[in-house]
């Protein structure tokens, strides 16, 4: 199987261990801090502050002085952190840098490929955090554990990061690729169809069901393509590449337009600008441009 460095799928981890094995060792970790170069990183509702130009995001040597550090993982011998801030510590600190908290999506481009790496692992995991102040079971309050990766409520039911699987694919027929559009996307952005995940499915099986619901095309021969961390806020992107039965689309209400392109004619509309296609950080670009270059 290929890997996703092999494609080049942003926001994967390139030198980062999480070194998982740690997050139960609380003295182990405590004497590491004393021996071991560390970087905490303060987070606000998934967000961080980005500086320098924007090639980088804060952090700093120094602990903050929040309620949990969460321990990321290990760069070469350096331990790094991320410091979940409350309201107050964020209106705090981003006085202090002057400079506010921002969105991962307006700066994932700036940053190098570790650093937005951990800028959305600790994005993910304060998400998590955040939203399950309280047991999903029993509602009463949740204490982190496992150096921020593990939930415990007061009744001891065990909580662990929440993600949702969901497939993003890239249909081909004959020398067309199929992509659609929603009503409330930028005039002119296209991408390639996606949908999550139902309990109960295989993901071979959402690739079929989504691309039908959305665009009434039939598929086979899925074939995984990569897979893509999403924590906006909890997603896991699965990419495929599939291959259309039939030609005639149909619109369900999700999907304001679904159209066939053939590669010159993409190719001329994204020149022109008729067309936009999503983000170079996401694993749809990697799908429609790694179709577009192949011969
Ligand atoms: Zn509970």
């Amino acid at each position: 199987m290929t890997t996703n460095n092999d494609k080049n799928i942003y926001f994967a981890a390139k030198k980062m261990n999480r070194a998982s094995h740690l997050r139960e060792r609380t003295a182990e970790l405590e004497a590491m801090q004393k021996t071991h170069d560390s970087k905490y990183i303060p987070v606000y509702n998934g967000r961080h502050i980005y500086m320098n130009q924007h090639s980088s995001f804060y952090r700093r040597s120094k602990p903050f002085d929040c309620e949990y550090m969460c321990f990321l993982g290990l760069v070469d011998d350096q331990m790094w952190y991320s410091c979940p801030l409350n309201d107050k510590q964020a209106e705090k600190l981003e006085k202090e840098v002057d400079k506010r908290f921002s969105s991962l999506r307006r700066y994932a481009l700036k940053l190098d490929d570790e650093l937005a790496h951990i800028a959305l692992y600790s994005r993910g995991l304060d998400l998590w955090q955040r939203n399950r102040k309280f047991c999903p079971k029993c509602g009463t309050p949740n204490k982190l554990e496992m150096a921020g990766h593990k939930l415990l409520c007061q009744n001891n039911h065990e909580q662990f990061p929440h993600i949702e699987p969901a497939i993003i694919v890239l249909v081909t027929y004959k020398d067309k690729c199929l992509l659609g559009r929603k009503a409330e996307w930028p005039a002119n952005a296209y991408s390639t169809l996606a949908g999550f995940v139902e309990p109960g499915e295989t993901i071979e099986e959402a690739v079929k069901r989504e691309v039908e619901e959305e665009s009434n095309i039939r598929v086979n021969n899925v074939q995984y393509f990569g897979s893509q961390p999403w924590p906006f806020p909890a997603s896991l992107m699965l990419a495929f590449t599939a291959d259309a039965e039939n030609e005639d689309i149909k619109l369900d209400d999700e999907l304001e337009d679904v159209q066939w392109f053939s590669r010159p004619q993409l190719q001329e509309m994204l020149k022109e600008g008729y067309v936009t296609i999503s983000p170079r950080y996401t694993v749809a670009h990697n799908l429609i441009v790694g179709w577009l270059e192949q011969k």
